[in-house]
């Protein structure tokens, strides 16, 4: 059983209290984390202020930060094996996929590194008499609250344009996958990213979260999970008006047209909805499809989810664990709902064999609007399909949810698609390929997914403030 500290002003930090982490493949406790107090939380604050304070990271060269970035982005794949190990047992995840989360991981540092030092103004024109121009300056402190389904991915997505803007950071990992998320700030320390500009606390969401959340002298949240979580920290950023990014949840839909090509399709359905066991912000939860093909379309989602292996991450299985017996309950009460609602099981709906959270992949056919099932997120290897008949209803049906975080398209009509992406509400469109896009493309939701954009360009903005420096020359 390996015991692990938080990193707290540039040391490791034990606590009295600890957290038990548990392989969701097994249902086995393997190792613990010091549970952050708030004492932890407050030294964590000012440990980011003064590296604010000191303008240690803001006032430098902006070489000098994209310098530092691209040293972390190396340390991170120096330790990603190991990190990539530790993320499998925690979260369930297939080995590959932990791989792939810890080189993303760096792509974020490497990728915010080559923005560092092109954070530029404009200079705007005011006649004779005037000389007026932009620039951009770093918030002070980030906190940044993590959910457990990526934690390494998404920690990097927002830690490292928030460090090339010259932020300091205070993350807050998640209860349940706190571990691999650890090496991100060894990584730091090995690159010697300065003292309090980054603090990493594992410490439960209503005490530590929602003290970061409320504390009087941070700057930005950057939040990333569910909706009720979300709105209870918009709730206490109010109170002083800070500024939040808010990457919440998602019930995204794929709109298939009778001309779409089928396999490709199959490729999209299996990492939309079955890659992670769905515990993606943006998985593929429903699927629309012209009426003539619908009983095709189904018999073939349907052979696809039988197909799959179900086990452990480290054997690399399709079907991974779900992260705990709590989201196993949910997922498999959110299907038995559906089908007592008028949904037919066409696959799946119940545990999988094997001891640890397992649920089978699901598949429903004939969903309503109406239905919880097609209206709230599920988190799980779930998938539920229905039948349209004319274009504008499918992109009706497709906007019919609170959510709006991501959609996509299947047909081979560009025109179709051309006017689907405009008539879809969704900050990202996918056609013909779910999932398409990177690291570069900016990704955020809109209504109940939340506001503010990570990802690409766009990105580094949601860590700067705009300052104008307006001159009369006389
Ligand atoms: P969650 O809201 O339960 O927890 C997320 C984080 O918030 C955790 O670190 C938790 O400790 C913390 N937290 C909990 N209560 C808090 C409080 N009162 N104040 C402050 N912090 C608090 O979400 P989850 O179950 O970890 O993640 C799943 C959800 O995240 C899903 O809804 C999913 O769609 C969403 N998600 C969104 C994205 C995205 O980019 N849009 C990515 C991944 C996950």
């Amino acid at each position: 059983m390996s015991h692990w500290q938080n990193f707290i002003a540039g040391s490791w930090v034990d606590s009295s209290t600890s957290i038990e982490v548990e392989n969701p493949a097994t249902g086995e406790i393997f190792a613990t984390v010091a549970r952050a107090s708030l004492a932890d939380m407050e030294t964590a604050v000012s440990a980011a202020r003064n590296c604010v304070n000191s303008k240690v990271l803001s006032d430098c060269r902006p070489a000098e930060r994209a310098e530092l970035l691209y040293r972390i982005a190396g340390e991170i794949r120096a330790i990603s094996s190991e990190g990539a190990a530790l993320a499998v047992l925690e979260n369930g995840k297939r080995l590959s996929d932990a791989e792939d989360e810890f080189a993303e991981a760096a792509r974020y540092f490497e990728y915010y590194a080559g923005m560092a030092d092109k954070i530029e103004g404009v200079s705007i024109p005011l006649g004779a008499d005037y000389v007026d121009y932009t620039s951009y300056e770093p918030f002070g402190i980030s906190v940044q609250i993590v959910p457990w389904n990526f934690p390494v991915s998404i920690c990097a997505r927002s830690l490292a344009p928030a460090l090339a803007a010259g932020n300091a950071v205070i993350v807050k990992s998640p209860e349940l996958t706190p571990l691999a998320i650890t090496w991100l700030a060894t990584a730091c320390q090995r690159a010697g990213l300065p003292e309090g500009a980054l603090s990493m606390l594992c410490g439960t969401g209503p005490e530590v979260g929602a003290g970061l959340a409320s504390h009087g002298d941070i700057d930005q949240i950057v939040f990333t999970g569910s909706v009720p979580t979300g709105r209870a920290i918009l709730h206490a950023a109010a109170e002083r008006a800070v500024p939040c990014v808010m990457e919440l949840g998602g019930k995204s839909a794929a709109v298939v047209f009778a001309d779409a090509d089928i396999d490709q399709l199959m490729d999209s359905v299996n990492w939309g909805i079955f890659f992670n066991a769905g515990q993606v912000c943006s998985a593929m939860s429903r699927m629309l499809v012209e009426r003539s093909i619908y009983d095709q379309v189904v018999d073939r989602v349907a052979e696809l989810a039988q197909g799959l292996t179900m086990g452990a991450g480290m054997d690399n299985a399709d079907i991974t664990p779900v992260m705990s017996a709590k989201q196993q309950q949910q997922v498999l009460a959110k299907c038995d709902l559906a089908l007592e609602q008028g949904a037919q099981l066409v696959t799946g709906g119940v545990a999988g064999g094997q001891s640890g959270y397992f649920v089978q992949p699901t598949v429903l056919r004939d969903i309503s609007a109406e239905m919880d099932i097609f209206q709230s997120e599920v988190f799980g290897p779930v998938l539920g399909i229905m039948p349209f008949d004319t274009e504008q209803q499918a992109w009706d049906l497709a906007n019919g949810t609170d959510y709006g975080l991501v959609a996509g398209i299947f047909s081979n009509d560009i025109n179709r698609c051309l006017r689907g992406s405009r008539a879809l509400r969704a900050g990202q469109v996918f056609v013909n390929e779910w999932y398409a896009g990177g690291i570069e493309t900016p990704f955020g939701g809109t209504g109940l997914s939340g506001f503010g954009r990570e990802k690409g360009q766009e990105a580094l903005y949601s860590y700067v403030q705009t300052k104008n420096i307006a001159i009369r020359i006389s």
